[in-house]
């Protein structure tokens, strides 16, 4: 069903700045009446009986001055993302000839679009819904390879099935009890234990969509993490390890580390910021016991944190204090220079990590490394994505959920069916009223039930033009 907005709306689509071309966007009902009257073709046509999908080459006109030469490409009613007759302007990248096109457009019968209303209306105009829309915005500002892959999944619909399948079974459900509600006279016995079988498959469903949240999630925005530990026991060679290049300085002089440098590198998919920071030791110099001081306050911003230790130096006293101070954090530690300790050494400094930590309670792992020989990276990697998220549990194919909007609206529609668990078989009528509840978290995944304030807030998060 189409539901006309009246108003057209336009906005550069590509950055500002100087480029090859930058691309302005119009859309809405009639909106060629507006191209119509500063568009001509290279044959001196107007777009009056133009074609859909195609590119016309031609002037942007300002009453008869060329304003800019440029390519126009066409979609009809119907047949364009917003669902709404459109153009694109392929103009000359410059900000000066987007800013004199977009007036005269202006002038003569758009408005501005607001942040994300091509996509609002796309999504109003039944040709996406609300999954498919934020997967668009995943891809727009997704800064790893495998969150683009899942919102490309997300977007193609992969989401949007699952949830419809949900949906269809509750709606089902929702029926029966209807019918039994109807027909009290039946014997509800076998018919309600068949029904609770199937209410537990769907909580089953919903956990397995639920699962891998947290991993989706990092795909999307990434984590923070923060390296920390002595001086000199090799973090700044193991930052530029994880870099891949020599951004932090390396010395044999402890201290060089006086504030933390950060960059953001991919492990194993995930976008991770990574702070290399001051060493931690008691000094009288200034600028270094500031240093060790935004150290303690930087860690308390990593999500995870990477502990370094060394065979040189061994994990005493100074380090269990380090790590005292640490609140509920998860530890990766990294026992570095591998190559110039001894076994026997290593396994000294791993008894006493479990020691403190058995003690300490958080959740921690344990990784050989020798930054200087680029050894035990994979392990760290490994190490760290499961210490971060546990084993995987999706397939690749499985839709993952990465939108904490999605995860809220199932952890609610849960907690509806859950309730059902504790209403009398005889009050059938609040089983009903416990289902109806879910359906409508569950329809407002996909936009099937959303209030407009809701929508507003998904979309203004849309850059302009999108
Ligand atoms: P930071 O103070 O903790 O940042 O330590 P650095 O990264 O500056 O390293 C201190 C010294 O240890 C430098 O001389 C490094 O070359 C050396 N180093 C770092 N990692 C290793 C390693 O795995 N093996 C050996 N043998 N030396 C290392």
């Amino acid at each position: 069903m189409k539901n006309y907005i009246e108003d057209i709306i336009c906005a550069r689509a590509t950055p500002i700045g100087q480029s090859a071309i930058a691309i302005i966007r119009v859309s809405g009902k009639d909106s060629h009446s507006v191209l119509k009257k500063i568009f001509k073709t290279s044959k001196n046509l107007t777009l009056d009986n133009y074609k859909s999908h195609k590119a016309y080459y031609g002037n942007i006109y300002d009453n008869n001055e060329i304003i800019d030469n440029v390519l126009v490409l066409t979609y009809k009613d119907g047949a364009s993302f917003t669902n709404e007759e459109s153009f694109e302007i392929n103009c000359h990248g410059s900000d000066m000839v987007v800013s004199l096109i977009m007036k005269l457009l202006l002038k003569n019968g758009c408005r501005l679009a607001e942040g994300g209303e091509f996509s609002k209306r796309a999504f109003l105009n039944g040709k996406i819904d609300l999954t498919e829309a934020e997967a668009i915005m995943d891809i727009v500002s997704s800064s790893s390879i495998e969150g683009i892959k899942i919102a490309n999944r997300q977007l193609n619909g992969i989401l949007r099935n699952e949830i419809d399948s949900i949906k269809v079974e509750l709606s089902n459900l929702l029926a029966n009890i209807e019918v039994l509600i109807d027909y009290p006279e039946e014997d509800l016995r076998e018919d309600y234990k068949e029904f609770k079988n199937r209410l537990k498959t769907i909580l089953d469903n919903i956990d397995i969509l639920q699962r891998d949240f947290n991993r989706g999630r990092a795909y999307r925005d990434g984590i923070n993490s923060v390296i920390i530990g002595k001086t000199n026991v090799g973090k700044s060679t193991f930052f530029n390890l994880l870099l891949n290049e020599d951004k932090a300085i390396v010395s044999p002089i402890a201290g060089t580390t006086r504030d933390y440098i950060d960059s953001i590198i991919n492990i194993l998919g995930i976008p991770v910021k990574i702070f290399d920071t001051a060493g931690l030791r008691e000094t009288d110099n200034i600028i270094e016991k500031e240093g060790t001081k935004r150290t303690r306050e930087l860690s308390k911003k990593g999500d995870i944190i990477i502990y370094l230790v060394d065979t040189v130096t061994l994990f005493l006293n100074d380090d269990i204090e380090n790590i005292r101070d640490i609140d509920d954090k998860k530890i990766i530690f990294v026992i570095n220079k591998i190559d110039l300790g001894q076994n026997s050494e290593i396994e000294d400094i791993e008894k006493n990590i479990n020691d403190i930590m058995k003690e300490k309670g958080n959740k921690y792992g344990i990784v050989r490394v020798s930054a200087l020989k680029k050894e035990g990276f994979e392990d760290f990697n490994n190490k760290f994505l499961e210490l971060n998220f546990g084993e995987k549990t999706t397939e690749r194919e499985d839709p993952i959920i990465t939108n904490e909007r999605h995860y809220n609206l199932l952890q609610e529609a849960k907690k509806s069916i859950i309730e059902i668990e504790n209403v009398n078989i005889n009050e059938l009528d609040i089983v009903a009223y416990h289902i109806r509840d879910a359906l409508n978290y569950i329809g407002e995944i996909t936009g099937k039930v959303t209030s407009y304030d809701i929508l507003n807030k998904i979309f203004s998060s849309f850059c302009v033009g999108k």
